[in-house]
């Protein structure tokens, strides 16, 4: 993998060295290995996260970061090019982030801001794997920085925060008994019924934050219940997903599940806080003015939350369309990746 040619044959290449998290490093030998030619950058390595730093003597400093690994193939590996399209498995998801970033790494010598690269393994599964969890946990000052980009597929627009999400079970009681005399017992998927009507009929909030409409979401997303063809079942579980608008804690968010369904024993399976937009930060300002695109809120969680939660200010900004990641058919426009290096470079250097 060549840095220096053109940025859609490099995100090729980027898509042809598989990299399905956990198997990650082939493409951060890679990685390393070109960077560490460029004259201006210092290139330090965490198991299969490859950070490289400026130093232009700038007194402020900005993360430029994508995440290196892959879901699964699906039929999509390895890829292809068109005249105007990169097609394959991480095309969108995101190694055309990846592209422009190598790019930028290579072709900025001088600029405003220092830069510090940051291609990190493991986003796509538990955050105990996570490339940006084990950089914050063996080598925290490698994050330092004023303001962090995370070129995550945007279609090249700039999206602000994140939803917070919260995953949690209900869960009823009955009495088994045979299903032909069912007087003598009492089915505890028919008491779920009423935690379905709260489900139906749950008003979605929309809070305006900094100007920008989020939505949030209350889905049941698995079941589990039942004992035999024959057998009124006495136990059954509902795993439900609440998104949540950056505006309230994780926290608040629990307290209002918890009293919707305070009939059901209620269990927290997993949280995580959602971002603030960073739209009232100068350097953030500076960046939207500066790039010029749509703005919109984020509503899928991303990494822009953990760069939140330690305190630095954090927007989405990448190509490709994020309606296709993790999709069988993801492909990227050229056109896209060039326009998305373009204006980060004009930003950083003019
Ligand atoms: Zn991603």
């Amino acid at each position: 993998m060549k840095i220096d040619q053109e940025i859609g044959a490099l995100t090729l290449d980027l898509v042809n060295i598989a990299s399905v998290s956990q198997d990650e490093q082939a493409i951060a030998d890679s990685i390393q290995a070109a960077l560490v030619e460029v004259k201006h950058l210092k290139v330090s390595r965490i198991n299969n996260s490859i950070i490289a730093q400026t130093n232009f003597g700038s007194n402020q400093r900005v993360v430029i970061a994508g995440h290196l690994d892959t879901v699964p193939a699906n039929n999509n590996f390895p890829g292809k090019k068109t005249s105007t399209e990169i097609i394959g498995l991480g095309s969108v998801d995101m190694k055309s982030g990846i592209a422009a970033a190598l790019k930028l790494a290579a072709a900025v010598t001088n600029a405003k801001y220092d830069v510090t690269y940051l291609f990190y393994e493991s986003e796509e599964i538990e955050t105990k794997y996570n490339g940006l969890e084990l950089i914050t946990k063996q080598a925290k000052d490698l994050l330092n920085c004023d303001f962090a980009i995370l070129m995550e597929p945007t279609n090249g627009i700039i999206e602000v925060g994140c939803q917070g999400t919260l995953r949690f079970q209900v869960s009823a009681m009955g009495t088994r008994s045979h299903s032909a005399r069912w007087w003598n017992g009492e089915n505890a998927i028919h008491a779920l019924t009423p935690v379905l009507e709260i489900l139906n009929s749950y008003k979605s909030r929309e809070p305006i934050i900094d100007g920008h409409k989020f939505r949030e979401g209350l889905q049941a997303v698995k079941i589990n219940g039942g004992v035999a063809g024959n057998v009124v079942p006495d136990e059954v579980t509902m795993t439900i997903n609440h998104r949540f608008a950056p505006d309230i804690t994780p926290a608040q968010a629990e307290e209002n599940m918890k009293k919707l369904f305070k009939d059901f024993n209620f269990q927290l399976l997993d949280v995580a806080s959602g971002a603030p937009t960073g739209l009232n930060n100068e350097l953030i300002k500076d960046f939207v003015s500066k790039i010029g695109t749509a703005i919109a809120p984020k509503f899928g969680w991303t990494d822009v939350a953990r760069f939140a939660a330690a305190g630095i200010p954090a927007i989405n900004f990448g190509p490709g369309d994020p309606n296709l990641a993790h999709h069988p058919d993801e492909a990227v426009k050229i056109k896209q990746i060039e326009d998305v290096f373009a204006s980060l470079k004009d930003w950083l250097t003019k």
